[in-house]
């Protein structure tokens, strides 16, 4: 469970792990072009392409998570981590926020600035 939450480290750690199943599985496509070399060699670059973005996005994970503030959920009381202004638990998905302006207020991601593209 509590993979579909929508705490924005944990998102982007689906995404990630998301993109290595779809590589792999591209890849194992290619298998079936074996009488097409051309069309193996691209399904297989391709899949290697998805392998290596996602090992690319882990690294950015890994960037980024420095800039995340460990803050108590008031709501069940564990420790996660908050990235940018507005973020969501990562165990319960209790909208929490550092800045004192937007409390109390509803949750919206487009608080944060978009400096990062966002799936979903
Ligand atoms: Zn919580």
């Amino acid at each position: 469970m509590a993979s579909k939450g929508i705490n924005k480290i944990n998102r982007i750690r689906t995404f990630a792990l998301s993109l290595v199943f779809i590589g792999i599985f591209v890849m194992y496509i290619g298998l079936f072009f074996d009488s097409s070399p051309i069309l193996m060699t691209i399904t297989m670059i391709l899949g290697f392409l998805f392998v290596l973005s996602s090992s690319g996005v882990y690294f950015w994970i890994g960037m980024i998570s420095t800039n995340t503030v460990k803050v108590e959920c008031p709501n069940c009381g564990k420790v996660t981590k908050v990235l940018g202004r507005v973020d969501a638990c990562m165990y319960c998905d209790e909208p929490l926020t550092l800045d004192p302006e937007l409390e109390g207020r509803e949750f919206d991601p487009s608080y944060n600035r978009k400096s990062t593209q966002q799936k979903s």
